[in-house]
């Protein structure tokens, strides 16, 4: 049987997923309709649990080398500082907001797929499917017009928004498109504007940010009113100058526009990311406001998700039941990002005045506490995001180990069964498990498991409990922890996989 997976659209999220499992040794094929990579700037923002998981994948450098670092947020209420966070807070390897353009975003990740053998298929589109149980039939039509009949065994719809395989499936997109109307601007600005920080300025009139591209060049967006009917034209770059003007820091000066748009938000999100042997992933399954610039990022973890699962099933060794959690893991998530997004929007865009001073005497008071900022910034930088809830997570009666099953696994210096000094991020390269012991002997694994998982072990480690064994996921999450003087539970998680 043919046991590839089809990748539908070749966007971010398609693209992270069709090299996380062609690192994973899964075969994959990967087709767009589109002719050519988008040119916009778009999601602006890698955040660093993106980060890491590149890392697992043994690419973040690429990303970090090309784009460029900022360093806090700050929250502007009619010329004073409300709120000032610094990403320093974010407890990872990588302390910062990458500041990097989609369309850099898919150059690279394009590259790199290139590099690993997979080229994608451009100006291919899926027109329609089946699924009959046992495998898919896409029919995909050419450049020229042609139309072939392609067979694979699962296939991930990253097709976007307008997904077609969510309107094919006949999915309900459930939520709402909000009433504003926005603007967007990508220009250089002169003037007293960080770059590398995000400004964000709450004023009587609306809200505007700007997030900085690099050298002088910033994302600028506001809200300019309910939305008319028919879309306007894109704004003009006086129109972004007088937004400028009146509601940010003072003596800014837009030039050199490269992208000048309008948009709406729009909070949708599918109930099931799974239906038999289609899963869907990135804006095909969920989109957000850009308050928290969380879209991509939320997209690309889909995909992080779901590439390990589909490899281990496409090897034979996991039973395809694993794949149920895709769904129930990532729209949980879903659920949540497009809640704190939302909630980010509704808050920046008060508009009663009581309320209005309300929100910005508690920001300005709550936004000092070292808890709270703590909190914004594992928001923020989506460190805080588990699958606690999932039944991959197996909490043991009379355990209360931290880290707790589903949480993120940080990396870690470790020693492999080899003897060899590596970390954990490098271990799970290679798609396997890992079980991790801190402060005592690793457990033997035993032949039949050998291919799952792979042993490594740590003195002491800051985020771990000593006298543990730990079973870390492919994709950085804890299964489970266990005491060190008896590994047998994590023993019959892999074999009940298997
Ligand atoms: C104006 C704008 C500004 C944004 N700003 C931000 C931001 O600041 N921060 C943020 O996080 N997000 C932002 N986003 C959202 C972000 O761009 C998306 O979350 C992200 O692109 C989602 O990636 P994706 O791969 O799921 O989908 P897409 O990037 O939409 O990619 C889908 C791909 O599928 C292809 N495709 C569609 N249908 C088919 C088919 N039938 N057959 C084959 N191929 C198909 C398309 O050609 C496309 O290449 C912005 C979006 C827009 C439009």
């Amino acid at each position: 049987m043919n046991q590839q997976v089809l990748v539908a659209g070749a966007g971010p999220v398609g693209m992270t997923l069709a090299l996380a499992l062609r690192r994973q040794g899964a075969l994959v094929r990967i087709i767009d309709k589109a002719g050519a990579r988008t040119d916009k700037s778009k999601a602006l923002v890698i955040w660093p649990r993106t980060l890491e998981l590149l890392d697992i994948l043994g690419c973040a450098q690429v990303f970090i080398e090309a784009g460029v670092r900022a360093s806090g947020a700050r929250i502007l209420g009619e010329g004073r500082e409300l709120v000032h966070v610094h990403f320093s807070r974010a407890r990872s390897t990588y302390p910062f907001a990458l500041m990097i353009p989609q369309s850099e975003t898919e150059r690279l990740l394009e590259q790199l797929l290139a590099a690993d053998g997979v080229q994608v298929e451009r100006q291919v589109e899926l027109l329609s499917f089946t699924d009959d149980g046992q495998r898919v039939t896409a029919q995909l039509r050419h450049a020229d017009g042609s139309l072939e009949t392609a067979a694979a065994a699962w296939l991930a719809a990253c097709d976007g928004a307008h997904s077609t395989v969510r309107h094919a499936l006949n999915l309900p997109f459930e939520g709402d498109t909000l009433e504003s109307d926005w603007v967007l601007a990508d220009v250089q600005i002169d003037g007293e504007l960080p770059n590398d920080e995000l400004t964000i300025c709450w004023m009587p009139e609306g809200v505007l940010a700007c997030f900085p591209i690099g050298e002088r060049r910033f994302r600028v967006i506001a809200d300019v009113g309910p939305a008319p009917e028919v879309t306007p034209p894109p704004p003009t770059l006086a129109q972004v100058q007088a937004l400028l003007d009146r509601r940010g820091p003072q003596g800014l000066r837009a030039h050199d526009a490269v992208w000048l748009n309008h948009f709406r938000i729009n909070e949708r999100k599918v109930r099931d990311y799974r239906h038999g042997r289609v899963f869907l992933a990135g804006d095909a399954a969920h989109v957000h406001s850009p308050a928290g610039g969380q879209g991509m990022n939320t997209g690309m973890q889909d995909a992080f998700n779901l590439a390990w699962k589909l490899a281990l099933v496409q090897r034979g060794q996991a039973a395809p039941g694993l794949l149920d959690s895709y769904s129930i893991e990532r729209s949980a998530t879903g659920i949540q990002v497009l809640r704190n997004a939302g909630n980010m929007t509704r808050v920046a865009l008060l508009h009663n005045p009581l309320l209005r001073e309300l929100r910005d005497l508690a920001a300005s008071t709550l936004g000092r506490l070292p808890a709270i900022q703590q909190r914004m910034v594992d928001q923020l930088t989506e460190l805080d995001l588990h699958y606690a809830h999932s039944p991959l997570s197996m909490s043991l009666h009379g355990t209360s180990v931290q880290p707790a099953a589903g949480a993120r696994a940080p990396d870690v210096a470790l020693c492999a069964a080899d003897g060899s000094a590596t970390r954990l991020h490098a271990l799970l390269r290679g798609g396997k498990f890992v079980v991790l012991s801190v402060g005592v002997a690793p457990p033997g694994i035993t032949p039949a498991l050998k291919s799952l998982a792979c042993a490594a072990s740590t003195d002491a480690a800051e985020d771990y409990e000593g006298g543990h064994h730990y079973l870390v996921r492919p994709d950085g999450y804890l299964a489970l922890g266990t005491r060190g003087d008896d590994a047998s539970p994590i023993v019959d998680w892999l074999q009940r996989l298997l």
